[in-house]
C-alpha cells in the first residue's frame, strides 16, 4: 500500500503514541499536496508608457502578450485613461465587451472615491451598484473597491452600516454575477464575519509591504496571508514595493514573490493577476520585464502547470 508522507506520519504517530487517537500533526509548508499555479497574468489600463487612449491600451496590453486586464471605472485625466459607466449607452458597452472578449477573467477597479467605510455613504453604494451593472454588461468578472478604515472587529456599535453596506453590494453582486474583491491594507478578518458568497477580497501583494505597516503581518509572511485568505482570495493587484516606493517593477523591490506565488498555488488560486505599475516610474519595457520575472519565478518553483 503506498501511504502519502502525511498518511505516513500520521500513522507513525499513531503508532508511537499507542493509541488510535493521534495527536493532529502540524503541516508543514512541504507537505502541502502540490499543485501548480496557471498564470493569468494582466495590465491595470492607466497609462502605458506616453499618454495612449484607452483602446490603444488595450491594444498594448494585448500585444505584449498578456490574457487579461483591468480598467478603472472612471473617466481619467491629464495624465490616464479610463472609462466613465454613465458616458456608456447599450452600444457602446457591446463595443467595450467585444474589444476585451479576447482576454479572461477582467477586472474593473471601482472610483478611487466610492469606496467602503466605517459608514459608507448611500450615494456611492448607488455608484458601486452601477458600476457592478456597467461590469456585466461588459463581461467583467470581478469589480474592485476599496476599503477605508473598516471600522474595528471589536466595536459592535460602528458596525451597523458596514454589514449594511456589505450585505447590500453582495446581494447586488450575485444579481449581475461579478464578484467584488474588496481592498484592503487591514480587516481583511471582516470577510469572514460572517463570509458573503459574492464579497472576498482583491489583494494588493505590494501595498502589503509598507516599511511602517507591513499588511501580513499578522500572518509573519505573505504567503500566510495568502494561505489565511484562501478561497476569499478573488483577485490579485501586483507590483513591487522597496518599504516606501510602491507601484514599481516587479523583481526590483522588497516582496517576496516566491513565498506569494507559492502560498498561490498552495490554495490552487485560479484567478488573474493583474500588474500595476506606476507610468512614471515603470516604463512598458518594465511591465513586459516584470511578466517575464513572474513567469520565470514559476518554472524554476516548478509550479507550471
Ligand atoms: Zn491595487
Amino acid at each position: 500500500m503506498l501511504l502519502s508522507r502525511r498518511a505516513f506520519l500520521a500513522s507513525a504517530a499513531a503508532t508511537a503514541s499507542g493509541s488510535r487517537f493521534a495527536v493532529p500533526l502540524r503541516v508543514s509548508v512541504a507537505d502541502e499536496p502540490r499543485r501548480g499555479l496557471p498564470l493569468t497574468l494582466g495590465v491595470m489600463i492607466w497609462r502605458i508608457g506616453d499618454l495612449l487612449e484607452f483602446d490603444e491600451q488595450v491594444a498594448w496590453v494585448g500585444g505584449a502578450g498578456f490574457e487579461s486586464l483591468g480598467f478603472h471605472a472612471a473617466r481619467g485625466g491629464r495624465n490616464w485613461r479610463g472609462i466613465e459607466p454613465a458616458d456608456t449607452d447599450a452600444a457602446e458597452r457591446r463595443r467595450i465587451r467585444k474589444l476585451i472578449a479576447p482576454f479572461s477573467q477582467c477586472e474593473i477597479h471601482a472610483p478611487f472615491d466610492a469606496q467602503l467605510s466605517a459608514n459608507t455613504p448611500e450615494k456611492v453604494l448607488l455608484r458601486l451598484e452601477r458600476v457592478l451593472q456597467f461590469a456585466s454588461d461588459v463581461g467583467v468578472s470581478v469589480v474592485t473597491v476599496h476599503a477605508d478604515h473598516p471600522p474595528p472587529l471589536d466595536d459592535n456599535a460602528a458596525t451597523g452600516n458596514w454589514h449594511q453596506a456589505l450585505d447590500r453590494l453582495d446581494k447586488a453582486a450575485e444579481k449581475t454575477k461579478v464578484r467584488i474583491g474588496i481592498e484592503f491594507y487591514s480587516g481583511f478578518e471582516w470577510l469572514r464575519k460572517p463570509r458573503r458568497d459574492w464579497v472576498g477580497a482583491t489583494l494588493d501583494v505590494g501595498h502589503m509591504y509598507f516599511d511602517h505597516m507591513p499588511g501580513y503581518r499578522p500572518w509573519n509572511t505573505i504567503g500566510g496571508q495568502i494561505r489565511y485568505l484562501d478561497d476569499l482570495l478573488f483577485h490579485l493587484h501586483l507590483h513591487d514595493n522597496t518599504g516606501t516606493v510602491d507601484h514599481i517593477e516587479i523583481g526590483t523591490g522588497k516582496v517576496d514573490w516566491d513565498d506569494t506565488l507559492q502560498g498561490l498555488a498552495g490554495i490552487g488560486y485560479r484567478g488573474s493577476m493583474i500588474l500595476e505599475p506606476n507610468p512614471d516610474r515603470v516604463a512598458p519595457e518594465g511591465i513586459r520585464r516584470s511578466a517575464a520575472f513572474l513567469r520565470q519565478r514559476v518554472r524554476e518553483l516548478d509550479l507550471n502547470v
